[in-house]
């Protein structure tokens, strides 16, 4: 058991003396956690390879499982890759800093632990002030994946955080809520066609206004359907909560209906069940606890709620988590993306 140390930080008012002493621990080999704008990550200096060990052993990460590596400034990306395109660099200058991981071919500077072997890695300039002045103060590439043990929902609050790492980790920063509340995209912008490997908070039709010929990763939205997906993260069990999760998808009537209907017999078992609805719709439930995603008319709320909700079901020790279904559209597609991967493929059809 490590003794970890938790500083709590203000987003608004930043205590520098301690991201001094956080970012020390990092140049030394140490792990911190540390809020970012999509989930919190936990971080490890890229060129200490116990530093990158840690984190897989923290985590309980397979070691196939890639790790992106956030920078604060733009010549730490040309220590990591030789090869910045045209459409890398359009995508830099209009999302960096932001939720938006690139896949670049790796230099020999970036060691294979954190690409599982891969000849390319993945980069992310995060936007949080706290990660940028924790970046910026050490100063070297930071691996960091998201700050949950593997499998888990990802955190979105320092307290999920100290759940699943405290004592296992040198220091946690609570910088209070994630703002986008999932992960960063993924993009490759090496293939052809350009394809999105993890949906997130900047859109497929975010960059097709810049950018053409970009799909998403066909394997995205479905699990052992038999086709590979590209980013090896998407392989495996994903964001579960303890309880079972069944999402409910088609005509929104029916979707109310059904739910209310399983809620209803569930709780009669004697089972604890948890509603995952839009606001809109919480008149409509009888039983069960009711989780408000927010409205329908924002997205970026639902979305911050999503990883919020999965993790308070586990709090509460729900039986049974029954959520409503979102449009694929724009965040809609990262929405579906968690909430389909966290119920392992368990969706109820409400078609007629
Ligand atoms: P996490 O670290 O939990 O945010 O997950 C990182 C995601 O990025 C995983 O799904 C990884 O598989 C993916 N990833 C990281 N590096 C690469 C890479 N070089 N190529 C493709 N996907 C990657
Ligand atoms: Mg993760």
């Amino acid at each position: 058991m490590k003794d970890t140390k938790i500083f709590t930080i203000d987003k608004k008012n930043i205590d520098f003396s301690k991201i001094e002493e956080a970012a020390e621990i990092l140049n030394k080999g140490g792990s911190v956690v540390f809020p970012t704008e999509t989930v919190y990550g936990l971080g490890g200096n890229i060129y200490i390879a116990n530093a990158v060990k840690e984190i897989y052993k923290a985590k309980g990460r397979p070691s196939d499982n890639p790790l992106i590596v956030h920078i604060w400034n733009i010549d730490q990306l040309k220590e990591l890759t030789e090869e910045i395109s045209e459409v890398a660099q359009l995508l830099i200058d209009k999302y960096w800093p932001g939720p938006l991981t690139i896949i670049f071919k790796k230099s020999s500077n970036v060691p294979e632990s954190i690409t599982g072997g891969l000849d390319t890695v993945a980069v992310r300039m995060p936007q949080d002030p706290i990660a940028l002045a924790l970046l910026e103060k050490s100063d070297v590439p930071v691996a960091a994946p998201s700050a949950n043990t593997s499998g888990k929902p990802s955190p979105t609050q320092g307290k999920h955080v100290v759940e699943d790492l405290d004592g296992k980790v040198d220091v946690i920063i609570d910088g209070g809520d994630c703002k986008v509340g999932l992960e960063s995209t993924v993009i490759d912008v090496y293939s052809n066609p350009i394809m999105i490997l993890r949906p997130g908070g900047i859109t497929l039709e975010d960059i097709l206004k810049d950018v053409e010929n970009v799909v998403y990763d066909p394997s995205l939205m479905y699990l052992d359907k038999g086709i590979a997906p590209r980013s090896p993260g998407q392989k495996y069990k994903h964001y579960s909560p303890k309880g079972k999760l069944v999402v409910f998808k088609g005509l929104e009537d029916r979707v109310k209906e059904e739910i209310n209907k399983e809620g209803e017999r569930l709780t009669k078992e004697g089972k604890k069940v948890l509603i995952l609805t839009i606001k809109e719709n919480i008149k409509y439930y009888s039983k069960g606890i009711i989780f408000n995603l927010g409205s329908i008319k924002d997205y970026e709320t639902i979305s911050s709620n999503i990883f919020k909700a999965l993790r308070k079901a586990d709090e509460l020790n729900v039986d049974y988590i029954l959520s409503e279904s979102f449009s694929e559209k724009g965040l809609g597609k990262a929405i579906m993306n968690r909430l389909i991967k966290a119920s392992g493929g368990n969706i109820k059809r409400c078609d007629n």
